[in-house]
C-alpha cells in the first residue's frame, strides 16, 4: 500500500509540470490601455474628461505595480489617440521572460443618462467567444509560451483566467470599499477583450455622470487606494 502511495505521489510530481496550464504562476507583464485618450475623450461631464481619468488611474497603478515588483507597459503614457487594435497589437507583441504571458487591464469609467447609476464593474469577454489567439502581432515569446496548446485550450484557458482576474477585483472592491455599489463581473463583445491574446478585462471604476462619483473619481487619494487594490489583486495570482 505505501509502495503503491509513493508510486502515486511520484506519478503526480512527474505530471505536474505537464500538466500546468498557460496561465498559471502569475503574469510576467501587466499591460494597461488607458481607455480613449486624444481625439476621443470618452464620456464627458462638465470639463471632466474620461480619457484624462483613465490616465491618471492607469499612471497610479503601474507605479503600485512597479512599487511591488511587478512589469508593466501602457498602451498610452500620455494624450495620444490610439485606435483599439493599436491597443491590442501593443499587449501582443510584448517580450517576454520564457514561459511568460502577459494580462490586460484596460481602465475606463462608467457614464449613464440617469445620474443616480453608481457602482463598479469589470467585463470579460463573451464565454465561447473564442478567437484565434495568435495572429502577426504576437511576439515570438508569446507564440513560444503558447506552442504547446491548442487554441481551443488557449480560448478556454484564458476566458477562465479572465473570469478569475475579474471575480478576484470584484471582492476585493467590495471589501475595500463596502459603501459602493458592486455590479460585479459582466461579459461584452469589446473589441479590446476580443483582440488581445491574453487574459483581459476592462474595468470601469465608477460613473462620471453621478456627482458622488466624479467627485470620488476625480480624488487622488481614492485613485491611489484603488491602485493599490489593483496592485494587490494581481500579486495574488502568483
Ligand atoms: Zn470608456
Amino acid at each position: 500500500m505505501r509502495k503503491l502511495l509513493l508510486a502515486f505521489l511520484l506519478a503526480a510530481t512527474c505530471l505536474a509540470p505537464l500538466m500546468a496550464g498557460p496561465y498559471d504562476g502569475g503574469p510576467s507583464l501587466v499591460v494597461l490601455d488607458p481607455g480613449h485618450g486624444g481625439e476621443d475623450p470618452g464620456a464627458v461631464t462638465g470639463d471632466v474628461l474620461e480619457k484624462d481619468l483613465a490616465l491618471a488611474f492607469s499612471l497610479k497603478i503601474a507605479e503600485a505595480l512597479e512599487e511591488r515588483g511587478v512589469p508593466v507597459r501602457l498602451t498610452r503614457s500620455d494624450d495620444s489617440t490610439l485606435t483599439l487594435q493599436e491597443r491590442c497589437d501593443n499587449a501582443n507583441s510584448s517580450e517576454l521572460p520564457a514561459g511568460g504571458y502577459p494580462i490586460l487591464l484596460s481602465i475606463h469609467m462608467n457614464s449613464a443618462g440617469n445620474s443616480t447609476a453608481s457602482g463598479f464593474e469589470v467585463y470579460t469577454r463573451l464565454p465561447g467567444h473564442d478567437q484565434q489567439m495568435l495572429d502577426e502581432h504576437a511576439s515570438d515569446s508569446l507564440a513560444l509560451t503558447y506552442a504547446s496548446y491548442d487554441n481551443e485550450e488557449l480560448n478556454e484557458a484564458c476566458f477562465s483566467c479572465s473570469e478569475d482576474l475579474a471575480g478576484r477585483l470584484c471582492q476585493a472592491f467590495a471589501r475595500r470599499f463596502p459603501s459602493i455599489r458592486m455590479r460585479g463581473v459582466k461579459s461584452s463583445d469589446l473589441w479590446v477583450l476580443n483582440a488581445s491574446w491574453m487574459p483581459a478585462v476592462l474595468i470601469e471604476v465608477g460613473f462620471m455622470s453621478n456627482p458622488d462619483e466624479l467627485e470620488r473619481l476625480c480624488d487622488p487619494a481614492f485613485q491611489e487606494d484603488f491602485a493599490d487594490l489593483v496592485a494587490d489583486v494581481v500579486i495574488s495570482l502568483y
